[in-house]
């Protein structure tokens, strides 16, 4: 019996994100007693994916009683956030990856890996469908299928071109090392293209103009570390062209950086401008051609063509077609991002978990639950609250969802902050009443344009950590099934919900600063904070040797300045 396939139960990681099912692991029971001893049925889990999600949740699953799969078509993790910095070779590619192989092989428990891509996931008949990676050397034929007990998708994302005419055959992405690398040989080669004797110089500035689309971290991070490696190195190898050289940077709204703190957005754009990093705003890109990006701008209208020599689109994430046809299954096909609950089920699937940048966590359900939370507090049915009973709607909502809090802070809040403080300076403003409609409303707004949470390596990795923490607990949970006091009463589940914490964002403007907002809207912009940039990243790496090998790639940077081989 002990062997029987009905007891055994597979934990299946797709890809690099990692999920599990809560409830699934308390309902299908993983522990059975025979012979008077307590024998672990282990549960199959397959996970999808070694990025961020996948990999911390790896990680951080301890329990031995799983046993582990692993898909993916590539066989390491990437440290993305370093990826800039291999693009003007700052930092080795090799530096930032680190072989799954490596990390399973450190966790003394049952994991297996496939190299192979997942092209259909069958709920109904827990199965994934897998064939091997038609890029690596492994060719694209061989296909097999894996069942599994808990499925944790962490598939993550690709780039969203919007169906911009040209971007796939014309632009580079930033999204992979192979991307990256791609990158720091085409600008080599933009360089040496433009030396040769045959050339106008008309064609030189072409070949020298390197255009980014997208002002968000990655473009800015981007277009920051490519004018360091054109300003500090190559003006020394290619004197000749070096004058030839311009970089613009393309954003469709009013500002770069436009997620965070107006004193960095404005720091930003200024350092940008004195550094002669073309910025303009407001100029949407209609199509790519091999010589030319034609532009309209936002407000007038207007049509513009830029000739340029290299072109990097960088405006965000879009869902893999794999995640696509899941969601069409399932019936969330009018949905951008595969949503699940936030115990990161996929909703109608309590034994699919999916994390990181693939999935969102519904916001329609939490909205609902906020609307409840007003409603319960505006007993009288008015349609509105003063500010002493909003405030402490608003803690409640906010100890219930801390993601709501970040957005209120950031996007809605900030006027009602200040009411809120007035109000405790003042205590005549206490009777200020908030329309609740009108509020929900503009949460709702925010809502419906962006991911519920952002879509960063902090939360991929934090969902990961999570899900592997309630899979070490579910036999905890199965003994003791009341679970936490504070969910007793509600029955919806016996874990408490995933909750994000925000620790503060980098943002890496070149000429060794970077600005910081950290968590109590603390910002620092300059020299010393790209000191705390170093030291965060150096402790963020997934391993000593590659902690090492990075740390020692800033150095040889400091020492010998980049190398520009093409290789
Ligand atoms: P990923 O890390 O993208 O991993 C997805 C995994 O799924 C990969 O292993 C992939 O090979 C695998 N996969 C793909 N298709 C399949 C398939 N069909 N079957 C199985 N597996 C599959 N975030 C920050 O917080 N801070 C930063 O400074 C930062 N900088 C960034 C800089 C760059 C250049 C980029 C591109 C991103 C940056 N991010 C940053 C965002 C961060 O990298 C992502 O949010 C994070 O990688 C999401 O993690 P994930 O596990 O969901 O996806």
């Amino acid at each position: 019996a002990f062997r029987d396939r009905s007891f055994l139960s597979k934990v299946l990681i797709i890809g690099t994100v990692s999920g599990g099912g809560l409830v699934a692991l308390s309902d299908s029971g993983a522990f059975q007693r025979k012979n008077g001893a307590e024998e672990c049925k282990k549960k199959k889990v397959v996970v999808l994916g070694t990025g961020w999600a996948g990999t911390s949740f790896l990680k951080n699953l301890k329990d031995k009683s799983y046993e582990v799969q692993v898909v993916s078509p590539r066989n390491y993790f990437a440290f993305t956030p370093l990826l800039p910095s291999v693009t003007n070779g700052t930092i080795e590619a090799r530096s930032i990856v680190e072989p799954v192989r490596n990390i399973m092989r450190k966790k003394g428990m049952e994991v297996q890996f496939k190299e192979a891509e997942c092209y259909k996931i069958d709920p109904d008949n827990r199965k994934i469908h897998c064939r091997t990676n038609g890029s690596s050397n492994l060719g694209g034929k061989e296909e097999f299928a894996l069942d599994y007990d808990i499925l944790v998708v962490a598939m993550g994302a690709r780039a969203n071109t919007f169906n911009t005419p040209g971007v796939v055959e014309h632009a580079h992405f930033l999204k992979e090392v192979e991307d990256a690398q791609k990158i720091r040989r085409t600008v080599i080669d933009c360089f040496e293209r433009a030396s040769l004797p045959s050339l106008t110089d008309e064609e030189r500035k072409r070949i020298l103009h390197f255009v980014v689309v997208g002002g968000g971290p990655t473009g800015v991070e981007f277009a920051a570390e490519l004018h360091d490696l054109v300003v500090e190195d190559l003006p020394k190898l290619y004197p000749a062209v070096k004058d030839f050289v311009k970089i613009t940077l393309l954003e469709a709204g009013d500002n770069i950086l436009s997620m965070f703190d107006k004193r960095i957005t404005t720091f930003a754009e200024n350092k940008f401008q004195r550094d002669g990093i073309d910025l303009k705003m407001g100029s949407m890109v209609v199509k790519v051609s091999d010589k030319e990006i034609s532009t309209k701008d936002r407000v007038t209208g207007q049509l513009s063509s830029i000739p340029y020599g290299m072109v990097v689109w960088s405006t965000g994430i879009g869902t893999r077609p794999v995640i696509t046809d899941f969601m069409k299954q399932i019936g969330q096909a009018n949905r951008r991002l595969l949503a699940t609950d936030e115990w990161l089920r996929v909703e109608g699937y309590d034994n699919v978990y999916a994390l990181g940048d693939c999935a969102t966590i519904n916001q329609r359900k939490v909205m609902e639950d906020i609307s409840v939370i007003f409603s319960k507090a505006d007993k009288n049915n008015t349609g509105k609250l003063n500010l002493k009973d909003f405030k402490e709607v608003v803690k409640d909502i906010c100890e219930r969802y801390p993601q709501v809090e970040l957005y209120l802070k950031k996007k809605q809040l900030k006027t009602i902050d200040a009411l809120m403080k007035n109000a405790t300076e003042d205590p005549k403003k206490e009777t200020m009443e908030l329309d609740i409609e009108k509020f929900t409303k503009a949460l709702s707004e925010v809502d419906s344009q962006m991911k519920f949470l952002p879509a960063t390596a902090q939360v991929a990795a934090q969902e990961g950590a999570y899900l592997a923490d309630c899979l070490n607990r579910s036999e905890q949970c199965e003994k003791y099934p009341e679970g936490p006091l504070r969910f007793r009463g509600t029955g919806r589940h016996r874990f408490h919900p995933f909750r994000y914490k925000h620790l503060g964002q980098f943002a890496p403007l070149g000429g060794e600063q970077t600005a910081a907002q950290l968590p109590g809207d603390w910002v620092s912009i300059g020299h010393s904070t790209q000191w705390l940039w170093y030291s965060v990243y150096a402790s963020k790496q997934v391993s000593w040797r590659t902690r090492f090998l990075v740390v020692s790639d800033w150095g040889r940077r400091f020492i010998f300045g980049r190398d520009s081989s093409r290789i």
